[in-house]
C-alpha cells in the first residue's frame, strides 16, 4: 500500500513539490488556505485534500510543509488546527520553508514531546528545480528521522544531505543566500561598468562566463537583466526575509556579514522603487 503523507502550502514551491510525491506513488493529502490552489492541484494530480492542516496530517506517516517565514510556520504546526494535533508518534515533520534556526529548533523541541520527529530542510533551486523535482536540499536533524523522510524527499530533489543536528538546514540555506547576494551584486555591477564604458556586455559575458568569473547568477540571468527583464524567479521580498534571517543569526553567533548587511540594504531600494516582486537580479536597476 502507499505510503501516506500530507502536504501543507501549495505555493510556487510546493504545488510542483507535492504533485511528483503524488506521481511518485506516495497518497498524498494537502491542504492550502487558499482552497482554489488545493482544488486545482487534486484535479491535475488526482490527489486528496483536507480542510485544514491537522485533517492533512491525520494518519500521515510524514508530513511535509512549504509556506512563508517564522510565523507562518508556527500557525500551520502549533496552532489548534495545527498538523501538530494529530501526527502521529512515529511520524516524521518535513520543514521545506526557508525560516530561521530558532524556529527550527523550536518545532523540533515541540515535535519531540510528542514522539514526533522534525527535519529542517530548506531548499534551493527556485520554481524551475521544484518543476522539475532538481531540488538541493538542506537538512537539519536526528539521523533515524533524516533516513525515514529521504526517499520521499528524493522525489523532488537531485541533492539531500544531513547537514548536521536541528537547525543545521536553515544554517546551510543562510550560507546559499549570503553567497547569492554577494555574487548577484558583483554582476550587477560588471554590467553597470560595461554599459557606462560603451561596452557589448554581452558578448564580454559571452567570454568572461568561460574563465574564474562563471556563476550560476551570470549564466542564468545576463540575458535578462541586460533586457530589464526581472520576472524570472526567486522574489526581492523573499530575499529580505531571507537575509534578514541570515543577519539575525550572524548576530547570535557573532560573525560579521558586511556586504550581505549592505546588499539588503540595496534590495531594500529595490523595494522602494516597486520591485517587492522582481527577482533578485533585479539589483541593476539601482544604477538607472
Ligand atoms: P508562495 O508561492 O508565496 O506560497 C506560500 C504558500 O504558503 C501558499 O500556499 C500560502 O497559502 C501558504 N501559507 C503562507 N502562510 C501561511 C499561513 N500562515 N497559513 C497557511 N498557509 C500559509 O511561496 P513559495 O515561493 O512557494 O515559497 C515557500 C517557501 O519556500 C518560503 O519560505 C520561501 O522562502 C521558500 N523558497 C522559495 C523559493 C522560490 O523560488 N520561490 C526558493 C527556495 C525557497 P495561500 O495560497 O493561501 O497564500
Amino acid at each position: 500500500m502507499s505510503q501516506k503523507v500530507a502536504f501543507i502550502g501549495l505555493g510556487v514551491m510546493g504545488y510542483p513539490m507535492a504533485g511528483h510525491l503524488q506521481q511518485q506513488g506516495f497518497d498524498v493529502c494537502v491542504f492550502n488556505r487558499t482552497t482554489s490552489k488545493a482544488n486545482k492541484w487534486c484535479e491535475q494530480y488526482a490527489g486528496r485534500m483536507a480542510k485544514s492542516p491537522a485533517e492533512a496530517a491525520t494518519n500521515a506517516e510524514i508530513v511535509f510543509l512549504c509556506v512563508g517565514n517564522d510565523d507562518d510556520v508556527r500557525e500551520v504546526v502549533l496552532a489548534e488546527q495545527g498538523v501538530l494535533q494529530t501526527m502521529a508518534a512515529g511520524s516524521v515533520l518535513v520543514d521545506h520553508s526557508t525560516v530561521s534556526a530558532q524556529v527550527a529548533r523550536e518545532l523540533y523541541a515541540s515535535c519531540k514531546g510528542k514522539q514526533v520527529g522534525f527535519v529542517d530542510a530548506p531548499v534551493s533551486g527556485g520554481q524551475a528545480g521544484a518543476e522539475n523535482g532538481q531540488l538541493t536540499v538542506m537538512a537539519g536533524g536526528d539521523v533515524v528521522d533524516f533516513d525515514r523522510v529521504e526517499p520521499a524527499i528524493q522525489s523532488f530533489a537531485r541533492c539531500c544531505k544531513l547537514l548536521g543536528s536541528s537547525g543545521s538546514g536553515q544554517l546551510a540555506k543562510m550560507m546559499n543566500q549570503i553567497c547569492i547576494a554577494g555574487v548577484v551584486q558583483g554582476l550587477a555591477e560588471a554590467l553597470h561598468f560595461g554599459q557606462q564604458a560603451g561596452m557589448d556586455c554581452a558578448a564580454v559575458i559571452e567570454v568572461i562566463s568561460q574563465g574564474a568569473a562563471q556563476s550560476w547568477q551570470m549564466q542564468n540571468r545576463y540575458q535578462t537583466m541586460l533586457k530589464g527583464e526581472y520576472e524570472h524567479g526567486f522574489a526581492v521580498d523573499w530575499m529580505r526575509k531571507d537575509l534578514n534571517i541570515a543577519l539575525q543569526e550572524a548576530r547570535n553567533n557573532g560573525s560579521t556579514l558586511p556586504l550581505t548587511a549592505l546588499v539588503d540594504q540595496f534590495y531594500a531600494d529595490v523595494q522602494k522603487m516597486g520591485g517587492n516582486r522582481w527577482d533578485t537580479s533585479s539589483l541593476l536597476t539601482r544604477f538607472k
